[in-house]
């Protein structure tokens, strides 16, 4: 364990760094994006998503730990019981987009729509409005953010500029979001598709980021698929990476918009006239 450097503040009482979990729930949209029709080998391997999906969400109520599931629309629509299913769970359900188009690729009216109908079809699902947005492939333009700023979004997992939440105000007239800084580092995809590394090898970097950014007091955001994660061995590099959180005793896990909602009150002296978002975050 790395130790010494005194950590900042960032995190709520009796933490010193946080962990955010999510799942991106993209079915066979997100390999669409990459492979052609034709390759049936490749984009037959998103069948597992629901299998994976129920083995994670297994393991983490056997932890008692809440995450976010990231969920393209599209998929939702077709397997509204595993979105309620997560729900009831305590995680949280939060846009994808609708079916894992590049939004850098749609003008901005295409972006407003592809938003508006994933979160319709989420809350029509859970009865809850969602309140954050990962961007598919974190293919984003200058839109994007300005977009889910003005659908009242809380927070985005898209811009991997640091180790800590920033504050985005795309459009200085609206309510502010909080970025979460996602990582090419901590997408599953990287380890377990891309390369097939072992879930040790996985654990071990993922373990030794976590150490440093404990020591910092700083946040890890890891994107991971049901149907990448979910498999047996890398389930448990997830697994084994939550025990070591917990046993630190000293790591925040939590949702997604547990932790925007934290950054957001706490900075909010610094945010001026931008002083009520208690109805974007609630
Ligand atoms: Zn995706």
């Amino acid at each position: 364990m790395i130790s010494g450097r005194e950590s900042t503040r960032n995190w709520p009482s009796g933490y010193r760094a946080a962990l955010c979990l999510s799942f991106d729930v993209d079915g066979i949209y997100g390999e669409a994006n990459y492979q052609p029709a034709s390759n049936t080998y490749a984009l037959s391997q998103t069948e597992y998503d629901e299998t994976g999906a129920i083995r994670l969400l297994e393991m983490l109520a056997d932890f008692d730990v809440r995450s976010t599931f990231c969920w393209v629309g599209k998929v939702a629509e077709e397997n509204p019981a595993l979105v309620h299913r997560a729900f009831e769970d305590g995680h949280e359900i939060a846009l994808h987009t609708w079916d894992h188009r590049y939004l850098d690729q749609m003008s901005d009216d295409e972006q407003r729509l592809d938003f508006r109908r994933t979160l319709k079809t989420l809350r029509d699902i859970t009865g809850e409005t969602p309140t954050g947005h990962k961007t598919g492939g974190w293919r984003y333009n200058t839109a994007t953010h300005a977009i889910a700023q003005e659908l009242g979004l809380a927070w985005i997992m898209d811009i991997p500029n640091g180790d800590l939440p920033t504050i985005q105000l795309p459009d200085p007239k609206r309510l502010p979001l909080v970025n979460l800084p996602p990582a090419a580092h901590y997408d599953d995809y990287n380890f377990f598709v891309d390369k097939m590394l072992t879930p040790q090898a996985a654990f071990e970097f993922w373990r030794d980021d976590l150490d440093v950014l404990r020591d910092e007091g700083k946040l890890m955001c890891l994107t991971m698929h049901p149907f990448v994660s979910g498999r047996p061995g890398p389930s448990r590099a997830i697994a084994r990476l939550i025990e070591y959180a917990i046993d630190a005793g000293d790591i925040w896990i939590a949702r997604a918009d547990e932790i925007a909602r934290w950054w957001l009150e706490r900075h909010r002296s610094s945010l001026g006239s931008l002083n009520d978002f208690d109805d974007q975050v609630d």
